[in-house]
């Protein structure tokens, strides 16, 4: 398998199947389908276990080097990138958080390519505020029983782990959450619906219902009623990083997607050439200089977690902004320099364009980061 852009440092992994990923991207997309021949690929490269630690089989890779994976399979396939995101923000709350010896074998069969994982956080009554939770949680003797209707869950029904926030045993506070690491042939568990969003057309983003559970207090994530706490500090920082690079290479790929149709149109009646236009030149330029610059950022907030240890949230939360507001503009003026050749669905900018709008509905959102930034600015408790 070719690499288009080998991930740097990733000596003992093989090569990314970005090109298997991006030949399955337009049927993936048309069909609205799952891609599960590009989780295949990336499980027999061990990119399952990207962030699983050396301990348990897996590349233990840094966040420089989360960034710029990511970045290439959203380049290539924007579903595949958003599944591979949220794989690894289950997995960073598995391996950051949970104790008991389950955690060990999640981490050591993702790491060998056997186990998918996903985040399950969202429910209607709360929307974007997917900290809150009003899910269920009692006692019983073999663990917890819990209750919660999720929606949106990625992978839903294909990944082989969902995690998954309820209100803690006794308490009506919606924040107040535990985690739990539910399985699909958990007695009660059950996926509804149908996939068929606007873009991220693979990914399967349906609702998952947990109806009377009995979750084992082996699988609970961290302490009970801590779940905001680790939403907060594990699964959001992984979140914003992953798809802000998702962002970035739906962006890349618009921009390489234009560059390659301007250079070879041409007039028939007068030869003009559309590369010949300084128009067209100035919107490259431009398309270029703002992908060069969301990179530049996402890989320095990358960088800096990696040499503090801590995430910077509020930088990270800005490389999100920063991604999503460059795929949109990148793909917006990709569109207008591809013309109706482009509308007509004859290339993948329409696709990159579609893809790119969920940047500013997935939690958080554009409205709610520019909040938080703002917040974060002028002092005041960010919830
Ligand atoms: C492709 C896709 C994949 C997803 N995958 C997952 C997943 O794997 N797991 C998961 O748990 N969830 C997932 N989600 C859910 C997602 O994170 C949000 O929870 C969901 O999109 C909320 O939709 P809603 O219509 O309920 O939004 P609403 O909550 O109704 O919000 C509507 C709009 O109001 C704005 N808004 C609301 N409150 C505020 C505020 N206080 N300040 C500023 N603006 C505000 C929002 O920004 C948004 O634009 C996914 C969503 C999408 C689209």
């Amino acid at each position: 398998m070719r690499v288009s852009q080998p991930p740097p440092n990733l000596s003992s992994i093989e090569r990314l199947p970005v090109d298997q990923i991006a030949r399955n991207a337009d049927k993936v997309d048309k069909d609205a389908a799952f891609p599960n021949e590009n989780i295949t690929a990336l499980a027999t490269s061990g990119f399952l276990g990207l962030i699983v630690p050396k301990a348990n089989g897996g590349h233990e890779a840094s966040n420089s080097d989360y960034a710029a994976v990511v970045e290439e399979i959203g380049a290539a396939c924007a579903s595949t990138g958003m599944i591979f995101v949220m794989h690894c923000c289950a997995i960073e709350a598995i391996k950051t958080h949970m104790v008991s010896d389950t955690a060990s074998q999640i981490l050591s069969v993702a790491a060998k390519g056997q186990h998918l994982s996903t985040l399950a956080l969202s429910e209607r009554g709360t929307g974007v505020h997917f900290y809150a939770t009003y899910g269920t949680s009692q006692l019983k003797d073999k663990g917890y029983l819990v209750n919660v209707e999720k929606c949106f869950a990625t992978s839903g029904g294909k990944a082989n782990s969902y995690v998954v926030s309820a209100r803690a045993v006794k308490s009506e506070d919606p924040l107040k959450s535990t985690l739990y690491l539910v399985f699909p042939e958990d007695a009660g568990v059950s996926f509804n619906g149908q996939w068929n969003g606007l873009g991220m057309r693979g990914n399967c983003s349906i609702d998952l219902s947990v109806k009377n559970a009995i979750i084992p207090s082996n699988r609970l994530i961290g302490e009970a009623a801590k779940g905001l706490d680790i939403e907060l500090s594990s699964v959001l920082p992984r979140f914003l990083l992953g798809s802000s690079s998702v962002y970035l290479g739906i962006a890349k790929a618009a921009y390489e997607a234009a560059c390659l149709h301007v250079k070879s149109r041409a007039y028939q009646h007068s030869g003009q050439a559309l590369q010949a236009l300084a128009v067209v030149q100035r919107s490259i330029g431009e398309m270029k200089s703002s992908v060069d610059l969301a990179r530049t950022f996402n890989r320095s907030v990358a960088k800096q977690w990696d040499e503090e240890g801590q995430p910077p949230l509020i930088a990270l939360m800005e490389a999100k902004l920063l991604s999503c507001k460059t795929a949109s503009a990148v793909t917006s003026l990709a569109m207008q320099l591809c013309g109706g050749i482009a509308y007509s669905g004859a290339l993948p900018v329409e696709r990159h364009m579609r893809d790119a709008l969920a940047g500013s509905v997935m939690a958080p959102t554009t409205d709610m980061l520019l909040e938080l930034i703002g917040k974060a600015a002028l002092g005041l408790p960010l919830l």
